[in-house]
């Protein structure tokens, strides 16, 4: 624990002028605040804002910044007052504590409605101020680095999971890599225990394997440069467990095909010897094609500048290598506090709140946002588009979207009366998709009712809800005048009159309650009018020959609960050849006879029908899809021929909740096992869950979705 010395010590290192007098009455304030309140780990509660203070130290922030870390859980857990925080601290310091206490009631749910909605308060309360932010996120780290400490562990994987939602994607947003870095690993660490003990237990395995490794192919970067005329630092690091997993599970390679769990950094003087550090590097060993990027020239969102490339460096290893300035290199790996130093002492008034201030712009205005979203891998709204009414009301809807689904989140009056839409002002049909950002205005009219069409192309299951409830009673309605068209011809031909009073004889027999279910079960095919007059007229005997007017009864509904698109009562079969999961791109087939049968839309048995295009139907999944495990897929990895290795396999498969439906040895060596696996799953993130967990095995060579 850091003494209260040494805390005054660090902060006048680099800020000499520093008000060492406050620093110190925070220190106390807190400390009797805290009194005898304890953490989770035993240790005196004082010990955490202590820690967070000392966090904030290391990336040299502003005596206001570490006296509110001092403070910043004194109002919510004592006795202390806001009040009493402003007579004794200022105005400046209890603006801070303030708004670091409102960030903290900010609860966030699984709810994704309620998470944008308090994505947005988040927003807010931090575009005030970027130090509330800047403070919060080192409480949530000295938190997460003693969350082991935790008991309930319901507690430990709800803030772990909100840590790699929310917290993570911010520190990377403003910059703080160190801080996301670990933030991830411990969130990780949680959430997936297992695979995170194998990632860091293998790497470590390899740190062994080539001890030294990394020192000669230092020497060799900087030999390198240093032959061709530029002396310049270079430095080399791992990357962390929790990327390797990121990689494992996004990209089709195992654990040896990770090229670049090694990164080197160079470090120079100017631009102008980035470009030629590039230079010397790029004509000194063979580049990786597809892995350049220059952030120099285009910087990313967050001021992040650096070029980036990837080569067959010394010993034919492939490595990753990152080429700044010292300046680049301190501005992204402090990020917003680094510019936040280099501006002390200038008029304050705004400018390191300016990415905030872009973000809220961003999302207020059309310019933009996609980039804002897809780039600061704020991952938790890249399935979400943030759109507006005309009065700048949020509605948040997810990804892909159109104007109809917009229409029923405003209002489901607005949905059924839905005619037109104005986008940012442009008249649009209505099926487009909506963009973040998009300022939507629909135009509505009394004589407007939902198309069935329409349910082609919304997501949403209220508008698609709506849209069904509509058309089932424009249904019921014409099959309720076609029933009462063929009861009215069928009586006329027996010469027998239809008397509607009498209808309710037929009730219990059809099953119905009201006369005009009574029609709308002729209409629908399920009785026929010869029913209605054995009960209305039990004595009368047809004539022989009578030829029957009513139409055939329909074929039960067959379709299944997880497709759209499809005409209803539609029977539908999913490929054998490509096993179709939820969130695979789809399309279905007709086949004749079977009805639709859906496939992959990159399933190779497409190509049979490239020259019938009427057989192709467009069809997605639906949203409750993913909500039961009954997808079948087939998966094929090569294990180690050791005694245990199908029964390790089987047990990593277990624990991701998955069940096994069949497995079977294709091919047997004295080292390998070849085997097919047939799993029941959620969908494509579950599969691609359990494929990266697999991978994380030392028992797994390969693995891979047939
Ligand atoms: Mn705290």
């Amino acid at each position: 624990m850091i003494r209260q010395y040494e805390l005054v010590e660090a902060v006048k290192e680099y800020d000499p002028l520093a008000n060492e007098e406050l620093l110190n009455r925070a220190y106390v304030f807190a400390m009797k605040a805290h009194g005898m309140q304890e953490r989770a780990s035993g240790d005196p509660y004082f010990t955490h804002p202590l820690e967070v203070a000392g966090i904030l130290v290391g990336l040299r922030l502003d005596v206001a910044t570490i006296v509110t870390a001092l403070l910043h859980d004194t109002v919510e857990d004592t006795l202390a007052t806001l009040e009493e925080i402003e007579s004794i601290f200022g105005k400046e310091v209890a603006f801070l504590v303030d708004g670091v206490t409102k960030l903290s009631q900010i609860a966030f749910q699984s709810d994704k409605a309620k998470q944008a909605e308090n994505f947005r308060k988040l927003l807010i309360a931090m575009s005030s101020d970027i130090r509330v932010l800047l403070i919060k996120l080192a409480d949530r780290l000295h938190n997460m680095r003693t969350l082991h400490f935790v008991k309930s562990a319901e507690k430990r994987m709800r803030v772990a999971e909100e840590t790699m939602e929310i917290y993570a994607p911010l520190a990377e947003r403003i910059g703080l890599h160190a801080i996301k870095d670990e933030l991830q690993d411990l969130a990780f660490a949680q959430i997936h225990p297992e695979e995170s003990a194998s990632i860091v237990s293998r790497l470590q395995q390899l740190r062994e394997q080539d001890e030294g490794l990394l020192q000669p192919i230092l020497d060799a970067i900087t030999e390198t440069l240093k032959k061709n005329g530029l002396p310049a630092a270079v430095s080399g690091r791992e990357k962390t467990p929790y990327s390797i997993w990121r990689k494992m599970q996004q990209k089709n390679i195992t654990f040896e095909q990770l090229s670049d769990i090694m990164a080197f950094r160079i470090i120079v003087e100017t631009i102008s010897e980035c470009y030629q550090a590039l230079g010397i590097i790029h004509s000194a060993y063979s580049v990786i094609p597809g892995r350049f990027k220059d952030y120099i020239s285009t910087p990313k969102s967050n001021n992040y500048r650096s070029i980036h490339t990837a080569i067959i460096g010394p010993n034919q290893h492939r490595i990753e290598i990152q080429i700044r300035t010292k300046e680049m290199d301190e501005v992204s790996e402090l990020g917003v506090a680094a510019h936040w130093q280099y501006k002390q002492g200038a008029n304050r008034d705004g400018y390191q709140y300016q990415w905030l201030r872009g973000l809220l712009d961003i999302l207020e205005t059309a310019e933009g946002p996609e980039e804002f979203l897809e780039h600061t891998k704020l991952e938790m709204f890249q399935d979400q588009v943030f759109c507006f009414t005309p009065k700048g009301d949020l509605i948040t809807l997810p990804r892909g979207a159109t104007t109809i689904d917009f229409a029923y989140a405003v209002h489901s009056n607005i949905g059924d009366h839905c005619k037109g839409v104005y986008i940012n002002g442009r008249s649009r049909p209505l099926r487009t998709e909506l963009k973040n950002g998009d300022q939507v205005a629909i135009i509505t009219s009394k004589t407007q009712h939902p198309s069935p069409t329409w349910e082609r192309f919304v997501v949403t299951g209220k508008a698609r809800a709506a849209i069904r409830r509509f058309v089932r009673q424009q249904m019921h309605q014409q099959f309720t005048s076609l029933g009462k068209t063929l009861a009215q011809k069928e009586f006329l031909q027996a010469h027998l009159k239809l008397d509607e009073k009498k209808l309710e004889k037929a009730f219990e027999a059809f099953k119905v309650k009201t006369v005009e279910d009574v029609y709308a079960s002729l209409g629908e095919g399920l009785k026929h009018p010869s029913e209605l007059i054995r009960i209305l007229y039990p004595d009368y005997k047809p004539a022989a020959t009578k030829v029957s007017t009513s139409l055939p009864p329909p074929k039960q509904p067959l379709g299944s609960p997880d497709i759209s698109g499809l005409i209803p009562g539609m029977a539908i079969t999913f490929g054998e050849c490509c096993h179709p999961v939820p969130g695979d791109p789809i399309v279905s087939i007709i086949t004749t006879g079977k009805g639709a049968k859906i496939h992959r839309s990159d399933c190779n048995i497409l190509d049979q029908y490239m020259d019938t295009p009427e057989r192709w139907i467009d069809v997605h999944w639906n949203e409750d899809a993913q909500q039961t495990d009954r997808h079948a897929v087939r998966i094929s990895m090569v294990v180690v021929h050791q005694p245990g290795s199908i029964a390790a396999v089987t047990a990593i498969i277990t624990r991701q909740n998955a069940h096994i439906i069949n497995l079977r040895t294709k091919h047997r060596t004295a080292e390998f096992y070849e085997i097919g696996i047939d799993l029941s799953v959620k969908g494509v993130e579950h599969l691609k869950n359990i494929i990266a967990a697999l991978r994380t095995s030392q028992r797994v060579v390969s693995v891979e979705r047939s």
